[in-house]
């Protein structure tokens, strides 16, 4: 990244212009190494001052270093980029599948309690959707915790995991005789 030029100055006008700079850069050569090297290999008398002068006013060692990490930076901070981006969004997806099936999963559950509790058989496709929801919540919240490391949600998750044995006993329960009812007792 060349940011200055002078007509006086051997350096700019040489075409081994970029080879000096990245022996400098790269190399990390003293303007006295260049200038002999300069010499030895390609027969040209430059001076170390010159070398120097040329470094100083006319290339932007910083901006030239920055440039250059950043080039070589790029390809894996994409990456990286990529990759958390991906994360974020599917554990978004993964919040918004638990919310969704959690309110459900409330919802079922609270008709269930009120079928449980008027001592009804209730329905084996609210047993099922109330087994299905906690499952994908059980699946959800799994994933959602590996991706995050979460322990909330592994607590969530074992309540599903508790919730969901619950409601399997209630469906194998069978229906209570009419006259067990406590109402119809003495
Ligand atoms: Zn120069």
């Amino acid at each position: 990244m060349p940011l200055g030029y002078s007509l006086r100055c051997k350096v700019c006008n040489t075409p081994l212009r970029p080879q000096i700079e990245r022996w400098a850069t790269e190399e990390g050569l003293s303007c006295q190494a260049i200038s002999k090297r300069l010499k030895s290999e390609f027969g040209l008398a430059i001076s170390h001052n010159s070398v120097w002068q040329h470094i100083r006013e006319h290339f932007n060692v910083s901006a030239e270093v920055k440039a250059r990490a950043a080039q070589s930076l790029s390809g894996s901070e994409g990456q990286f980029e990529q990759a958390v981006q991906k994360r974020i969004s599917e554990i978004q997806m993964l919040a918004d599948v638990i919310r969704g099936n959690h309110e459900l999963y409330i919802k079922a559950k609270a008709w269930l309690d009120e079928i449980v509790s008027a001592r009804e058989r209730p329905p084996a496709t609210l047993v099922e959707l109330l087994s299905v929801v906690a499952s994908e919540l059980r699946q959800a919240a799994k994933q959602k915790q590996e991706l995050l490391g979460e322990d909330a949600m592994s607590r969530l998750a074992d309540g599903v995991a508790t919730w969901a044995e619950l409601v399997d006993a209630v469906g194998q329960e069978p229906a209570l005789p009419p006259d067990a009812a406590p109402g119809d007792a003495g």
